[in-house]
């Protein structure tokens, strides 16, 4: 059974608290050497690997795990845990910077846990940029409308599949998506509505394939789907499906109208010679054949 309370460490700290480890006085040299340390890198968990390096020297621990903020998808941890803990969440002011717990066997003493809560004073500013600076990187591979991931996040990421996929002998299959006679729908209901049906569209998508198939608003209102490890005919298959879940839903719109629009998709599988580029033009080669076959329609592009 471990014993672990979830104490709240906010910095600043109250009076009393300050005054325990720095009483007015300037702070050693080695606090600013350790800052210094800590500053040097905006990288999460080597910021909290620096971090645990510094206060090996006065607190013995098996190991800690880190959980960013809600939304941040950050989670890190090294060693193991254990029957003890010391569990903190960090707060700058009023900014949640996530929570940290450190595990050992022994139990933690009360001089130990002021020594802890010193050297969070120093971590508190370093991770609260480098959290600020993770969420920045996401927020520019992501689509504001939609949540998924943009045409700039979209080829790095198609070519890491695609060097994966070769190195492990892996399928991979991609499909243009575009919806059909948008135009009309944005003319008919005004831009806002175009917008709430590009989302509709997006969540079906999302709900289609497989939590680790990558999606990205491509542009406008067209989408791209890597599927991963999924070869020509499987990915036909997802294809046909996720145009039929489109064909038979409506999507609402903020006036209460209801409207049913219809995709037509491209689709191309990967060989052994493919970059990203090749891939999508295939798709897009194909996403136009279907486009020229009436619309509402999946398309494949052969070699
Ligand atoms: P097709 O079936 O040939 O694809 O016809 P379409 O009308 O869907 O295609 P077209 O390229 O003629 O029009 C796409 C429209 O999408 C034009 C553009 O104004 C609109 N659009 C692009 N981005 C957005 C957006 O973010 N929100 C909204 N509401 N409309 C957008
Ligand atoms: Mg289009
Ligand atoms: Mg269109």
């Amino acid at each position: 059974m471990r014993s672990e309370t979830m104490a709240i460490f906010r910095f600043p700290r109250a009076q009393g608290q300050a005054e325990r480890s720095t009483s007015g006085e300037t702070p050693p040299q080695g606090a600013f050497d350790a800052l210094l340390r800590l500053q040097a890198t905006l990288d999460i968990e080597e910021l909290l690997a620096n971090f645990t390096s510094l206060i090996s020297g006065e607190l013995s621990i098996d190991g800690y795990s880190y959980t960013g903020p809600r939304d941040s998808a950050i989670h890190c941890q090294s060693g193991h845990t254990n029957r003890h803990a010391l569990a903190y969440q960090l707060m700058v002011e009023t900014e949640h910077l996530g929570e940290l717990l450190v595990y050992r066997a022994r139990p933690f003493t009360e001089v130990e846990s002021m020594g802890l809560e010193d050297m969070l004073c120093l971590l508190v500013y370093p991770l609260r940029n480098g959290l600020r600076y993770q969420e920045a990187i996401r927020s520019s591979f992501t689509d504001p409308l939609t949540g998924l991931g943009n045409r700039s996040n979209m080829l790095p990421q198609i070519q890491r599949e695609i060097s994966l996929s070769h190195r492990e002998s892996r399928q991979a299959s991609l499909l243009m998506i575009d919806i059909d006679h948008f135009k009309l729908i944005n003319d008919g209901h005004g831009h806002p509505s175009g917008d709430q049906v590009i989302v509709c569209i997006a969540d079906i998508i999302r709900s289609t394939v497989r939590d680790f198939d990558l999606v990205f608003r491509y542009g406008g209102e067209e989408f791209a789907v890597l599927l991963v490890n999924t070869d020509n005919s499987r990915a036909t298959h997802v294809a046909e499906r996720l145009r039929k879940n489109v064909d038979m839903h409506t999507c609402r719109l903020p006036d209460g109208h209801g409207v049913s629009p219809t995709i037509s998709i491209g689709l191309s599988s990967l060989s052994r010679q493919d970059t990203p580029q090749t891939l999508i033009e295939r798709a897009d080669r194909a996403l136009y054949q279907a486009k020229a076959d009436g619309r509402n329609c999946v398309r494949d592009h052969a070699l």
